[in-house]
């Protein structure tokens, strides 16, 4: 048992014990480093000096009440009271869960509650794969689905990698590869080409119905239609992977905004306004062969799946969104930023479109609205990164990597979204004015500008 020296600092002794010193390779930041975060509440976050941020990262989007929302901090306390994990049996919190998801969610006659998004997507596929006895899985660029093999194709695969294998990792069996394609998004004759080649292997095809990991897609709606028209046809199951919008964009997800209904839907996130669960649910012939059900073929399980205190924050999340204007809230912030900084940026001469839906936005430097990953390669990455360094500086986070999407919550106020657009002006005529380099976040002494 070591213990640590009182002079080396707790980036160092993260870096000792922790691999790279964090616990995600999505935490990995060039430039942070040396963040360590200490408190966080509401829209805001503190780090272990003290300094204060706006968060618009929001860990990547569950916090839509806000960071630590009192009323979901409040059942969990409660939860606490009464009940821990037993593992055996079911609670009535996670019937009522269910029933609730089953209630506002299309697609879902039946749900099972996992701790992740990434389970969730394994078993999705895994019981497609059961159910069709096929071997294929078609999945888009831009889109992620968590860290297990079967999707574990780059996200941001350049266009002469599409339908071959681009791992995002090593140590994955070639043969596993070479079971995933990798289709264009909004290219349904993509789709139609590829169930016209090996629509007879094809146990899946799954989606972000708006890629959100590379920022905002927004999906043409003859795009989702192909993928349920050409999933009916041959029979393979039509997965939404809804871990970023559903709950966010609306209780139905994003299925119930655009009108098709897939097969199975995956959620994570924004469920448990920051809580680890995550969910399955879909058509009950499928989710009743999964091993919940005694003698179903299709092996499911998780030692903290339905605990009890993530349960309750998920449904005194889902009872807040239902009782209180969080969405409208959100989708007002939303829409001023979407409205208010094209005007700003277009001032400044530099090319630009402020894209999103509802409470998530992303400033992109190009002059078109992108509708595939290819239209991506346009962007500004100089531009993207370096901003966004200079917004930390001032307390303002969005996170300082390429493409990533920034995210508003209940807790953001109309004056923050003021600070915003004033901060994303500064930064960006600073940038501009270093001929588009990077602005240095390399040492710590840059965060020190934060407010
Ligand atoms: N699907 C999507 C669309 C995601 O954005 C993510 C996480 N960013 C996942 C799945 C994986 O979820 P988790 O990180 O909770 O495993």
């Amino acid at each position: 048992n070591q213990q640590p020296a009182p002079s080396i600092s707790l980036p160092e002794r993260a870096r000792q014990v922790i691999p790279g010193g964090v616990n995600s390779g999505q935490r990995n930041v060039p430039g942070l480093a040396d963040l360590v975060i200490a408190r966080a509440q509401g829209a805001t976050f503190w780090d272990a000096g003290g300094r204060q941020y706006t968060d618009y990262h929001a860990a990547f989007g569950p916090p839509l009440l806000g960071h630590n929302d009192p009323d979901v901090a409040a059942a969990v306390a409660e939860a606490g009271r009464t009940l821990d994990l037993c593992g055996v049996g079911v609670t009535e919190g996670e019937i009522e869960l269910a029933e609730t998801l089953a209630e506002l969610v299309p697609s879902m006659e039946r749900v099972l509650l996992t701790s992740t998004g990434s389970e969730a997507t394994f078993h999705a596929l895994r019981v497609a794969r059961a159910a069709t006895g096929r071997r294929l899985v078609v999945k888009f660029q831009g889109c992620y689905h968590g860290w297990h093999d079967a999707v574990s194709m780059n996200v941001i695969s350049a266009p002469d990698r599409v339908g071959r294998r681009d791992p995002i990792s090593t140590g994955i069996l070639p043969e596993v590869l070479d079971a995933t394609l990798v289709l264009r998004f909004n290219d349904p004759d993509g789709v139609r080409a590829a169930f016209a080649d090996h629509g007879d292997d094809i146990a899946a095809v799954i989606v972000e119905p708006v890629p959100h990991n590379v920022g905002c897609l927004l999906p043409d709606a003859e795009f989702l239609r192909t993928l349920r028209e050409e999933c009916t046809r041959h029979g393979s199951v039509l997965v939404f992977d809804e871990v970023i919008t559903g709950v966010r964009h609306g209780l139905g997800g994003w299925q119930e905004i655009a009108g098709v209904t897939p097969d199975l839907t995956t959620m994570g996130k924004a469920i448990a306004n920051g809580y680890p669960v995550g969910a399955l649910g879909g058509r009950a012939d499928l989710m009743d062969l999964f091993s919940s059900r005694p003698g179903a073929p299709v092996f499911f399980a998780g030692t903290y799946n339905g605990h009890p205190a993530v349960v309750a924050a998920a449904l005194a999340t889902l009872r807040k969104l239902r009782e209180e204007p969080v969405h409208e809230h959100v989708f007002r912030l939303g829409d001023r930023v979407r409205a208010e900084l094209p005007p700003v940026l277009a001032s400044l001469g530099v090319p630009a479109v402020v894209t999103g839906y509802g409470s998530v936005f992303v400033t992109y430097f190009m002059d078109r609205l992108p509708k595939t990953y290819d239209d991506l390669l346009a962007n500004d990455t100089g531009m993207f990164v370096g901003y966004r360094r200079r917004m930390v500086d001032q307390g303002v986070f969005e996170l300082p990597l390429n493409l990533k999407r920034s995210h508003l919550s209940y807790a953001h106020t109309d004056a923050d979204v003021d600070r915003l657009i004033e901060t994303t002006e500064a930064a960006v005529r600073a940038q501009l004015a270093d001929g588009g380099a990077p602005g240095d976040l390399s040492t710590a002494s840059t965060m020190g500008g934060a407010r």
